[in-house]
């Protein structure tokens, strides 16, 4: 089903006990403001709803939703999906932006999960710890990580209960198999939450600057049935691997080259069998608690245990 029917489809589903219209009714007016009128789907979807409150004359909380779904934090594996949580609110930041009426972590049992609530959507607003059902939220994606959106057509019910939250703790038992690039010395942008990693000395927002020194591992973790990426930060690295951010600036200062300490780690853990426990960010594990196994793994064992599961 097209993005725009799926649409229709929500919009016709709240209205069908108030109004006598047809999904094609509702496609036509949103396909002529996508496709005419360049709107944003988004936008049209509230523009044709208003149309159908007005025509109806009812109020927004009247009609029925049907249009979004009851999720788990950790359902939300897709973007552009209305769905409907039940959360609390973990924390909130500081908006970046004057269109950012609200941005913060939700959690639930099964996960968290960043939301922003545009400024236009004119929404109460919600507090810290505060558990709350939200109803039409959408979800969005940006690099592998998901997020959900607050817009106008949010009902936001306070709710007087306590909701445990859970993290997305992972555990991965295998053989490191990889390295990649951008491990070991690398050099981070200083400017204030930046942090970008620098490509030959720029970086991608703030073009050329002065590094910070930082160390990482970006390595694959094969648990004999999936490739897993792992991020070491500068303590993990530094655990992993015993050698520290100065010894490995001093390293690369007599090699006169920062690669040096790339190939040295890779060396050292390459072939090794660890358990790693840590949140998942995106794709990413960040490797928080490490234990080092038996040995080096032993490829024959593995697949035979990855064949007898
Ligand atoms: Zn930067």
């Amino acid at each position: 089903m097209s993005d725009v029917r799926q649409h229709a489809d929500d919009i016709h589903a709240q209205f069908s006990d108030h109004i006598d219209v047809s999904v094609d009714d509702v496609e036509e007016r949103l396909t002529t403001l996508v496709d005419e009128y360049k709107v944003p789907i988004d936008e049209a979807r509230r523009s044709v709803t208003n149309h159908y409150l007005e025509e109806a004359g009812l109020e927004r909380e009247d009609i029925s939703r049907g249009g979004s779904e009851a999720a788990n934090v950790e359902d939300v594996d897709e973007p552009e999906q209305w769905i409907d949580l039940t959360a609390k609110v973990i924390e909130l930041w500081d908006p970046r932006s004057d269109s950012v009426a609200q941005v913060g972590l939700l959690g639930d049992p099964t996960g968290t999960i960043k939301f922003t609530k545009w400024a236009k959507s004119d929404l109460p607003a919600l507090e810290e710890g505060g558990v709350y059902e939200l109803r039409n939220v959408v979800t969005d994606e940006y690099q592998g990580r998901y997020s959900v959106k607050l817009n106008s057509t949010t009902v936001i019910e306070e709710l007087d209960e306590e909701l445990e939250v859970g993290d997305d703790t992972s555990e991965i038992e295998g053989a490191l198999v990889d390295m990649q690039s951008g491990s070991g010395l690398i050099k981070r942008c200083p400017k204030e939450d930046c942090t970008r990693v620098l490509q030959n000395g720029r970086c991608n927002e703030h073009g050329e600057v002065e590094g910070e020194f930082d160390l990482r591992i970006k390595a694959v973790v094969d648990d004999g049935i999936d490739a897993h990426e792992v991020i070491f930060d500068k303590e993990a690295t530094e655990d992993l691997t015993g050698l520290s951010l100065e010894e490995a600036k001093e390293m690369a200062m007599d090699a006169l080259d920062t690669t040096i300490v790339a190939d040295e780690i890779m060396d050292d853990i390459v072939g090794t069998y660890y358990r790693i426990e840590g949140p998942t960010f995106g794709r990413y594990v960040l490797a928080d608690d490490v234990e080092e196994l038996d040995g080096p793994a032993d490829p024959e064992q593995l697949l035979i245990k990855a064949r007898s599961m």
